[in-house]
């Protein structure tokens, strides 16, 4: 039973980096007791390109039977033989799940003391299972794992290769790429994910498996298209189980006070009739504000990075000033959502031609964001990791350099002034800083004058007297020099 964790590098950021990160020292064969036997960690390559470490671990069949927790679901114990002759010790499964847990328990909090910036940054990572139950199929292991920003490369395990006509096996092997992740985040996927495809829990499920998987689905599970069938299937499908995990993972959507949740409040609101007259919610009047200062620019060609689901997208396509609207995100499930909001495939020829999605990451340059007169970020810097900051800041300021860009970010000064968040929150679980006005003008200052841009800043939203706007607003235009002016 075992899997493969592999990283590449370069002299400034080596690969083997990854050994940091897995608090495993490269150069040491390690084994460690778990209570359904040995797990051994070690790294069949190790330098500054690549690096591979591989979690192997032996399963003691006896003491698995012992425990009396090798009985299939019911509790019904397995015939006699099949609890000795059972597929534990070679498959991956939520055994090698707990393993993970046991040996990589503060890799998988993100917790490295060694170099703690790499634990926050995303890595390009590999990881290979070859031999994993997936009860569901490739299907199934696709729709879990692409929506977190996995390339899946999945193949059925034939049940034996001499009889093909016997047909698949109910095992995979599973190759996972993602370039977007953190390390913490890929083990916390594998961590539920393994044992959700494989559908047989060793163990009895108790009330603190849900508090387990919520902590694990930290960040992922909430907006996770196959969250019921994930939920269900890791509590061993216990239904009393499963909808307490379902309300408290519902308590955490509403608890990110989202702007589109407050969106979706002001409706409800309205369709009480409690309101004399409906409030315009922030999301619309910050795509107002972006659109006209996107007139104000004279931009035709626009990207919308971080587009997420296609809001801005859309009413821009609706303005013929705009000719052609890029819609670039991270998050497939996103882009998946914008598609269909945007109804692309039933799109007419000519206003298909002006508008394109794709799937990319802001934190590296990419030469199709290029030569565009316009870029927006709204609502996105604040989901990216500090340290991640610079990288974008060079993607869009440095390498693609539209002529004008807009930025806009929560004032965490006003956040005081929603009633829904709790004192000292961020108004959205996946926001890794909000700023007061101080500080993003001071950040946005600073990008416009490391690369030869002027900087303005709007509010969005009712400007509060004392503590600011909801939603701020940066307008950065190219400098000209006197020669482009004259041209
Ligand atoms: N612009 C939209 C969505 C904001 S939510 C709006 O204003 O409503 C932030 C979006 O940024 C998410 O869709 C997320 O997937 C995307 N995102 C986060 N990090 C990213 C990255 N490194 N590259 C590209 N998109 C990213």
């Amino acid at each position: 039973m075992f899997l493969t964790i592999s990283t590449t590098g370069t002299p400034e950021r080596p690969a083997t980096d990854l050994g940091f990160l897995l608090h495993k020292h490269p150069e040491k064969a390690q084994a460690f007791s778990t209570s359904y036997g040995t797990a051994h960690v070690l790294y069949p390559e190790a330098d500054a390109e690549r690096c591979t470490a591989a979690l192997l671990l032996e399963v003691d069949a006896v003491a698995l039977v012992r425990r009396g927790k090798g009985k299939g679901r019911g509790g019904a114990p397995d015939a006699a033989l099949a609890q000795y002759v059972n597929d534990r010790p070679y498959a991956a499964s939520s055994l090698l799940a707990v393993a993970l847990s046991a040996v990589f328990s503060s890799a998988m909090r993100g917790v490295c003391n060694a170099r703690p910036e790499r634990a926050v940054q995303s890595l390009p990572l590999r990881i290979e299972v070859p031999a994993l139950p997936a009860r569901g199929g490739p299907d199934l292991v696709r729709r879990l794992f692409e929506p977190l920003g996995w390339a899946v490369d999945v193949e059925p395990v034939p049940l034996d290769v001499q009889f093909p006509e016997w047909g698949d096996s109910r095992y995979v092997r599973l190759l996972l790429e993602s370039e977007t992740l953190t390390l913490a985040e890929a083990l916390r996927h594998l961590y539920v994910l393994l044992p959700v495809l494989d559908d047989a829990k060793h163990y009895w499920v108790s009330s603190d498996e849900v508090d387990k998987l919520l902590r694990a689905g930290e960040g992922w599970l909430p907006d996770h298209p196959e969250q019921k069938l994930i939920t269900s299937r890791y509590l061993s499908r216990r239904w009393s189980l499963t909808r307490q995990a379902m309300e408290r993972l519902e308590l955490v959507r509403l608890a990110e006070a989202d702007d589109s949740e407050v969106e979706e409040i002001d409706n409800a609101v309205e369709a009480e009739g409690e309101a004399e007259e409906k409030p315009t919610p922030l999301a619309v009047q910050r795509r107002d504000a972006i659109v006209a200062a996107l007139h104000a620019s004279g931009a035709a060609r626009v990207l919308d990075l971080g587009c997420g689901q296609g809001q801005l997208v859309q009413a821009l396509l609706k303005d013929p000033r705009f000719t052609e609207i890029v819609g670039v995100d991270v998050s497939m499930r996103a882009l998946t959502i914008a598609s269909r909001r945007l109804k692309l495939d039933r799109m007419g020829e000519r206003q298909a031609s002006r508008v394109k999605l794709f799937q990319g990451s802001l934190a590296y340059t990419d030469n199709r964001l290029k030569g565009y007169d316009a870029a927006v970020l709204s609502e996105v810097i604040e989901h990216l990791d500090l340290p991640r900051l610079p990288a974008l800041e060079y993607a869009v300021f440095g390498a693609a350099r539209p002529r004008t860009v807009l930025v806009t970010t929560p004032n965490v000064e006003y956040n005081v002034r929603w009633e829904s968040l709790p004192a000292g929150h961020v108004r959205h679980g996946d926001h890794r800083f909000e700023w007061t006005r101080d500080e993003f003008r001071q950040w946005a200052g600073q990008v416009a004058e490391r690369h030869g841009y002027e900087v303005e800043f709007a509010p969005v939203g009712p400007d509060d007297p004392e503590v600011g706007p909801p939603t701020q607003m940066a307008v950065f235009t190219i400098r000209t020099t006197k020669e482009e002016k004259a041209a």
